[in-house]
């Protein structure tokens, strides 16, 4: 029986609401799970380990490198991320699994895992992304500077992804990522 689940990647500017969006997708969708990144940066005020982020120190992020542990990694301001190759490997046996990373970790996903679909998040505006940096309140001045700088450089990779769908309402973006992972599914039970 042909019956495989999608590996979705959402990627996007910082702000433009890649976590809130993938918290309500899987609120939403019970065949659709989260796939936990390793962080190596601090938690932020609400942040629990082993929800948003599984958060290790440089060394061990290393030692995981070493022993093949990330489907793929990379770093942003000074920290790494990566994506932990057991869990999403398991999880597709039985749901469809989204990652949220950034613009290179989905190519380099998109290089071992030629099926994953690229979903890409766009801005109403890049200033609303501004807006939505301060709004959240978790971030210096300098640090959303730096975000901000990143934007054009992620979005100038929209051509690489195969969707891109823009966050402006929360909900019509969340319903329309989930039925492009439907569509997808079902293209991909087809063949
Ligand atoms: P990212 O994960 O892409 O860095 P977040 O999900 O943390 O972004 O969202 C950044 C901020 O923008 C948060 O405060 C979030 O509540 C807000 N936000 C997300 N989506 C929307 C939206 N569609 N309209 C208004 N605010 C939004
Ligand atoms: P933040 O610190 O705002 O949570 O995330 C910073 C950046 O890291 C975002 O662009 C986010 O998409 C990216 N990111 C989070 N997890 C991963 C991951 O596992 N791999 C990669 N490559 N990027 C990630």
């Amino acid at each position: 029986m042909n019956n495989q689940n999608v590996l979705v990647v959402l990627s996007g500017p910082s702000g433009v609401g890649k976590g809130t969006l993938a918290k309500l997708i899987v609120e939403k969708e019970k065949d659709i799970a989260l796939s936990i990144s390793c962080a190596t940066r601090n938690p932020r005020v609400g942040e629990v380990n082993g929800r948003e982020y599984f958060f290790i120190s440089k060394e061990e992020f290393k030692k995981k490198i070493e022993n093949g542990g990330f489907l793929e990694y990379s770093e942003h301001f000074e920290n790494y991320y990566g994506t932990p190759k057991d869990f999403v490997l398991e999880t597709l046996k039985s749901k469809n699994v989204l990652l949220e990373i950034d613009v290179n970790g989905g190519l380099e996903v998109k290089k071992n895992f030629e099926k994953a679909l690229l979903i890409m998040i766009l801005p109403p505006s890049i200033e609303e992304i501004r807006k939505r940096l301060i709004g959240r309140g978790t971030e210096t001045e300098e640090k959303i500077n730096l975000r901000m700088e990143r934007i054009e450089y992620e979005l100038g990779k929209k051509e690489l992804y195969d969707y891109s769908v823009v966050n402006d309402n929360l909900d019509v973006c969340a319903d329309e990522i989930i039925k492009i992972i439907k569509i997808e599914r079902s293209k991909l039970n087809e063949q």
